[in-house]
């Protein structure tokens, strides 16, 4: 995985473009926690779920039909989300994690197309270096990892907010 921080940057970055009057504040934070949230299967390890199962790892919580299930989950019980903006923006919040985590270089690609197809894929690139898990995140790799995120993920998705904010706050031109 992308450190967790970085999966939540992505939604964040989305809800800048689009502006506070297509997604609320409200609506952009619950897709942050969304964006974290598939590592949550993490658990599973100490249940006996191993990496490679569909609940495992990177598995069904990974997957666009799991985002797709929570977005409209959540959309039943809270009326905010149920706009096609806010219900479109958490779907894709969520997915945007197990998208993220096929373009790192390590571990298990991710259930993308659970339950279609329980085999875990890889993007065509895999620029993002793998996140190491605990202690050794205060290494020499754990700086490589940030780093690399801050080239591939917090940079695109920092020129995607300006760009989005730039086109809602551009002048029109005069007549
Ligand atoms: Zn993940």
């Amino acid at each position: 995985m992308p450190t967790i921080m970085t999966h939540a940057i992505v939604p964040l970055a989305l809800a800048a473009a689009a502006g506070p009057s297509r997604i609320a504040p409200k609506v952009a934070l619950v897709g942050a926690g969304l964006a974290m949230l598939p590592d949550a299967d993490v658990i599973g390890f100490a249940f006996g779920i191993e990496y490679a199962d569909p609940w495992g790892h990177r598995g069904a919580t990974h997957s666009l039909v799991f985002a797709t299930l929570t977005a409209a989950g959540i959309a039943l019980v809270w009326k905010r989300a149920r706009s096609l903006w806010a219900f479109f923006f958490l779907a894709l919040a969520m997915a945007s994690h197990g998208l993220l985590d096929t373009f790192t270089d390590g571990g298990l690609g991710a259930a993308l197309w659970w339950p279609f197809d329980n085999a875990r894929v890889f993007a065509p690139v895999t620029p993002v270096r793998v996140s190491p898990i605990g202690a050794d995140f205060f290494s020499a790799r754990g700086l490589e990892t940030l780093l690399s995120e801050l080239v591939w993920i917090w940079l695109p998705c920092a020129v995607l907010a300006f760009a989005g904010w730039r086109l809602r706050h551009a002048t029109p031109p005069r007549p």
